[in-house]
This record gives structure tokens, sequence and C-alpha cells, in this order.
């Protein structure tokens, strides 16, 4: 039995072809004079009226049989009007049905939550020309292209179950969306993905999961160990990427390795502002309507944290480098070593270069050229140094490299090759005309108990004496158990030029 009451329109209304199915009203009023007294007029202006006593009624009316407009109250007892509007939204059946709510004052604050509930419109009560120009206007555009109408039987609707069901997937959105957001705390692009695959991984069944970045171009794949091999594959064509594009692989468990039944892949791209900034891929997930809606979800809410991610990466990499030779500067470089000092005696040489005469580089060829050098310098340590070593601009002209090695001879010879790659560098002059460079290098490996600040000083002093003896050479420093006198430049172990 639907609950209500039907109020027919006056017997000559002023729309009278138009009295159909779409100028039929729901009038959802807890107030049951107040009520019946709209309803009349409402019915007046040529608007089939049905009433609804409280939220619930209303929507089991609308869902039953679906109206051209529901007016409700903002606030009442029971359900409200913003949790009948959000229930009908969600409902395919009533998704388009304008809803107008009413509220006792005009404030921003009635129509900030009419318009987050998805109504039509907000009309203060007492409003009543309003309410009629919006409720024609409403039921005019909804006339339109309603050739298709859902409806459910009425027995079928259990309100409160639908309204259950609407609140917990309202939760369940917000939960997701709130991590997904969350995720703007990861402090780099590979955490967040990170963080992200575990937490996908528990709210969809997938084989694997992918974020492309285009620019520049990074991708990032969480798999299976066990079936890496084709989910990287499928990642591949999924996601269009061209065979030199290098992956970023996230390996666990937490990935499925057996393919199933249903499974699907997906691709959303991930939006910031008006512009798309990658894509999400999901690969043998569940083929679902829950894991579609995750996919979309994740994608529509993760442009903010991965711009935020990588604008935290940027900033960091730009405070600990030097722009000019592309290295760590000095705080990085002693950040990155010193932590770690204790556990690498005997493992880490220091290698102090300067380069030669560069004063003369510069007052001969110009302060640009100078620049150039340093830049070719550092350009040469990247390229030419193992990643376990680590080479910084410490100040000036002078670059320093922790080289990481099982003992002092392996050092020199690492500090050899690298003497010898300085001075083979072609760098030029404005005119077009080759610079020569050397450099010199004083070397020392850590021993016990020293601090960075003991060993940089005994490669400083070995760097002093490759100056002394000619320089475009190499000199290690000897233990600094000897004295000062054994500190004498006959002592240093000299092994270059
Ligand atoms: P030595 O062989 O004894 O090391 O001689 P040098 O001329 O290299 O040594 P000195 O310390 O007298 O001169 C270093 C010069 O490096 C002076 C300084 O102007 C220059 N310099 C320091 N930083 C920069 C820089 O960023 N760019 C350029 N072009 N020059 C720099
Ligand atoms: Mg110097
Ligand atoms: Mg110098």
């Amino acid at each position: 039995m639907i609950p209500g009451r039907t109020f027919r329109p006056a017997p000559d209304p002023p729309f009278r072809e138009d009295v159909d199915r779409a100028r039929r009203i729901i009038l959802v009023d807890a107030d049951p004079e107040g009520g019946e007294r709209l309803s009349h007029r409402i019915a007046a202006q040529g608007f089939e009226v049905e009433r609804a006593p409280d939220g619930a009624a209303g929507a089991e009316i609308a869902l039953a049989n679906p109206p051209s407009a529901v007016v409700a109250d903002l606030w009442m007892p029971g359900v409200s009007g913003i949790q009948l509007c959000r229930l009908l939204r969600s409902e395919a059946a009533t998704a388009e049905v304008p809803v107008i709510l009413r509220g006792d004052r005009d404030d921003p604050r009635s129509r900030f939550w009419a318009e987050r509930a998805g109504a039509h419109a907000f009309v203060p009560k007492g409003r009543f020309g309003e309410l009629v120009r919006v409720l024609a206007k409403a039921t005019d555009e909804n006339r339109d292209g309603d050739g298709f109408f859902f409806q459910l039987p009425p027995g079928n609707i259990d309100i409160r179950d639908r309204i259950a069901q609407h609140l917990d997937r309202a939760l369940f959105d917000l939960a997701i969306a709130s991590e997904v957001r969350a995720l703007a705390h990861a402090g780099s692009v590979d955490r967040l993905f990170d963080r992200l695959s575990q937490f996908m991984s528990q709210v969809v069944g997938y084989r694997w999961l992918a974020i492309c970045l285009p620019d520049p171009r990074r991708v990032a794949l969480h798999l299976h160990p066990r079936s890496a091999a084709q989910a990287e594959a499928e990642a591949r064509v999924a996601l269009s990427l061209e065979d030199g594009v290098v992956l970023t692989r996230v390996e666990d468990e937490d990935a499925r390795a057996e393919q199933i039944d249903n499974e699907m892949t997906v691709v959303h791209g991930i939006p910031f502002g008006d512009r798309l900034i990658g894509r999400l891929a999901l690969g043998g997930a569940e083929s679902t309507d829950a894991a579609r809606s995750i996919a979309s979800l994740v994608a529509s809410e993760l442009g903010g944290p991965l711009c935020i991610a990588s604008l935290v990466e940027e900033s960091q990499r730009l405070a600990s480098t030097d722009l000019l030779t592309g290295l760590l500067n000095r705080r990085a470089f002693i950040a990155a070593l010193e932590p770690e000092l204790s556990r690498r005696v005997g493992t880490v040489a220091l290698l102090v270069l300067d380069v030669d005469k560069f004063k003369a580089i510069n007052d001969g060829h110009g302060h640009a050229t100078g620049d150039r050098v340093l830049a070719a310098l550092g350009e040469l340590l990247r390229t030419m140094l193992r990643k376990a070593d680590v080479a910084a601009r410490w100040g000036g002209e002078e670059l320093v490299v922790a080289l990481a090695v099982p003992d002092l001879a392996s050092a020199e010879i690492a500090a050899e090759r690298v003497r010898a790659a300085i001075e083979a560098l072609v760098v030029r002059n404005d005119a077009g005309a080759v610079v020569p460079v050397t450099a010199s290098g004083g070397l020392s490996l850590l021993e016990d108990d020293e601090t960075l600040d003991g060993l940089m000083s005994r490669a400083d002093r070995a760097l002093y004496v490759a100056k002394a003896t000619g320089r475009n050479r190499i000199v290690a420093a000897p233990s600094s158990g000897l004295t000062e006198d054994d500190l004498e430049p006959p002592m240093f172990v000299e092994t270059a030029a």
C-alpha cells in the first residue's frame, strides 16, 4: 500500500494539456496542515500532487512510480531531505528526478547542503511563487528524454534497506577516497605507489596494477613474482608502452599469480584540474561492478596525491643537488654518508678532487668556460662512477667522491681512473678552442672510530701534497696512526703521473 494522498489538479488548470505524468509531483511534508495547504496551492497551478508524510514514504512512492519532481523539507525527523535526495540520485529509477528542497531560512548553510545532496534547487519556505517557477522549469526539463522509465513494484521496496545500502556505499566510497588522499603524505612517487598497491590489493583482487606518468615517462607496476613476465607484457599492451620504457616493479604476493575465469583489464585517466596527469591500469581484476567503481574512484582521487608526491620529491632533489654539476651538494653528501660511517670502516674511501689552476682557466677563458668545466666534471663523475659511489660538489672547484671499495689499493685504482678521465676531457672555450683540464686528488680510507671530519682532513692533506708535488696526480693518505712528521710529502704514496 502506497502511503500518501493524491490531489487532482483543479478542473480548469492553466496548463491543462500538460497535466500528464510529466507534471506529477511528490510533496514530502511532515506538517499535516501546512502540507495540505501547500499541496492544494501547487495543484491549483496545474500539477498533480501526491503527498507523503515523511522521507521514507516519499522515497517509497518515488521509487515505485518515479514522478517528474519531488519537493521535500531539507531537515525532517527520520529520513531527512538530504538523505532522500541522495538516495533518489543513486537509484537508477530516480537518478534524473529533480528534487527541490525547502528550508525554514534562506541561509548559505542550507543551500550548501542542498547542493551537496544533489538537489535541483533550494527554495526557502514561504516563497511560493519561486517554488512554482522552479517546479515548472524542472518538470519541463525533465519531460525531455523520459521515454524510458524504470519502475519498481511497490511490494519489493524496503526503503530502509535501500537507504542502509546507499549509506554503506557512500561510507565505502568515502573510506576509499580518504585512503587515496592520504597517499599525498607518501613523500615520493615510489613510496606512494607502494602504499597504493598495499591498499588496492586489499579492496580489489588483481594480477597487476600500474600507474603511468607521461613526463618524465615513469611506470610503476605491482605484480606477483611468479607471473611477473606475463603481467608485465599485459601491462605494456594495456598502456601501449614502447619497448624501451623501463618499469619500476614492485613484486609481492599481494597480487594474484593465477588467472581466474571472469577477468577484466581497466585503464583510467588520472585527472588533476582540467588535465590528465597519468593513467591507472588494473589487470586480471575480478570483473565486478564493485571492482570497476573502485578503479574509477581511485583514479579520480589520485591526481592530487600524485602531484604532491612528485612535487615533494622534486623539491627534495633540488635541495640536495648542486645545479651546476648535477652532483649532490655538501649537505646532502654528509647526510648520505654520515649515518652509515661506522658500518663502513675499511670499505669506503674518500677522494677529494680539486681542479688544477682553475683560477687561470677563469682568467684566461672567462667564467662561463670555468662553469662549463665544472659541469663537464659533474657529468663525467655521474656517468663513470658505480651506483654505490657517491659524488658531490664540496664547494668552488672542489669535488668529493665516496668510493665503495674493498681496500685502499682498489680505491687508488678507481681514483686514478677518474684522474685520467678528467685529463682526457674535452671542454671548449667560447671560441671553440679546447681548454686543458686536470685535477689533483687526495685519497683516504676510513679507519676505526674515524669521523667524516677526520677522514676528510686526511684526504685534504694528501691533496695538498698532490698539489705541492706537481699536480694532476692522486696521493693516498697514510694511516692516521702516524705522527705529523710522517706526513711530510715523501711519506705519501704517489700513484700517478
Ligand atoms: P690550484 O691548482 O692550486 O687548485 O689552483 P686554483 O687556481 O685552482 O686554486 P684557487 O683556489 O686559487 O682558485 C680557485 C678558483 O675557482 C677561484 C674561484 O673564482 C673559482 N671558482 C670557484 N667556484 C667557481 C664556480 O662556480 N665557477 C667558476 N667559473 N669558478 C669558480
Ligand atoms: Mg680549490
Ligand atoms: Mg684548484
